[in-house]
């Protein structure tokens, strides 16, 4: 039994690549090429020498030992708030971007909701010298000011998206529909492991490094290369992917994925896409997707930008649906409190996102010796606004 993607495309009975006749060429040449490439010698080197030296990997495997102590288990924090731009995403981008040079593309498109794959994106877009455009909603523009202006001075493009509740779903659907205009010059860099097959194994194997490095990390401090637990917080999928990836079916390791509830799963104010989702196809693959009786989206809410999507990639729909991961929502109201707690017991300012991951904790019932590693997948700065208001109102 395998989590992993099959040779359609598919896991389980979700992903699949459902785009628009115009896509279809870009996307079986992806198809063709994306395993060739990344494991191909030349990728690999120059891959691995940007996750070193750009990037700054291997991020620490830290044991919080304060955290520890509340919850009553060994609690290592994977510190992807440490790399470069300050989350996981730049792991992806550097990928994706080599990837796309390869295939002789020139112009690179994305979306964002946080601004932290924009920002991702527009750095590696620097590096390359490659041109860069970014979808992000108009809400998510306001709420994420600082990144807009820090993607503007990396170079980039940024279009404000005006439609739907203009945040992460309705940029998504601007940047597909930029690249049905340029198919033949432009490459789509995904934030996420959702989309039409290749992108959520594509995504997920670039983000594998983080469980990659997890294994030999623990071996070190623990003797032993695999935790009880692993968690995540997800929005679409690509930290949980990445921190699960090469643990996926080895079911010693128990995975809980944290999503984003809002307000609550009952207030229609919500992204708990486990929770409520029904399956449907949602830019480019199927997978759960919160809608109406007559498939129309929900729009989705939550308070961090990053979380806020309608739908939830393919792979981990699958690991929900065979009951491989245990998804627990977490609250706004929860994750900021989780946020102030990391930040008092250890000294960490998480972003949102991965505060939702840390408020999945007060649910969890561990024994003393379980080995819980919990990725924190970017940190706050982007966030301290949202913080400092929300105990203000
Ligand atoms: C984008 C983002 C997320 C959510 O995306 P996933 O693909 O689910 O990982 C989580 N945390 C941070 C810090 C982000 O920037």
């Amino acid at each position: 039994m395998t989590y992993k993607v099959d040779n359609e495309g598919y896991f389980g009975e979700f992903g699949g690549a459902y785009v628009p006749e115009i896509l279809h060429k870009c996307v079986s040449d992806l198809q063709n090429e994306y395993l060739k490439v990344i494991e191909s010698e030349s990728f690999q080197k120059e891959y691995r020498a940007l996750l070193t030296d750009y990037v700054g990997r291997p991020s620490p495997l830290y044991y919080a030992n304060r955290l520890s102590q509340k919850y009553g288990a060994k609690i290592y924090l994977k510190r992807e708030d440490l790399n470069h731009t300050g989350a996981h995403k730049i792991n992806n981008t550097v990928g994706q971007i080599l990837i796309a040079r390869h295939m002789g593309k020139t112009r690179i498109i994305a979306e964002t909701g946080a601004g932290q794959h924009g920002v991702a994106t527009a750095t590696v877009c620097a590096l390359m010298n490659m041109e860069c455009v970014v979808y992000m909603g108009a809400t998510d523009v306001k709420r994420q000011h600082v990144n807009v202006e820090k993607m503007k001075m990396l170079g980039a493009t940024v279009v404000p998206v005006e439609s739907g509740n203009k945040t992460l779903k309705d940029a998504t659907n601007e940047a597909i529909r930029d690249w049905c205009c340029h198919p033949e010059n432009t490459f789509y860099i995904i934030g996420s492991t959702v989309g039409p097959h290749p992108y959520p194994d594509m995504v997920a194997r670039l983000q594998s490094v983080i469980s990659e490095e997890i294994k030999w990390q623990l071996q070190e401090k623990i003797g032993r290369d695999y935790p009880d637990y692993l968690m995540a917080c997800v929005g679409g999928g690509s930290n949980a992917g990445g921190t699960v990836y090469h643990y996926m079916d080895d079911e010693r390791v128990k995975i809980v994925l944290a999503e984003a509830g809002g307000l609550g799963i009952t207030t229609g104010k919500t992204a708990a896409t486990i929770a409520l989702g029904k399956v449907g196809i949602l830019h480019g693959s199927k997978s759960y997707v919160i809608q109406d009786e007559n498939g129309q989206i929900t729009e989705p809410y939550s308070i961090s930008a990053g979380l806020d999507y309608p739908g939830i990639g393919p792979m981990h729909a699958n690991m929900a649906a065979k009951k491989r991961a245990q998804v627990l929502v977490v609250n706004d109201d929860e994750a900021i409190a989780a946020a102030y707690e990391l930040t008092k017991l250890e000294g960490i300012i998480p972003a949102l996102e991965s505060a939702h991951a840390i408020g999945a904790l007060p649910k969890m019932k561990f024994k003393p010796d379980d080995v819980v590693v919990l990725t924190v997948s970017g940190r706050g700065d982007k966030d301290i606004e949202t913080y400092l208001n929300y105990y203000r109102k």
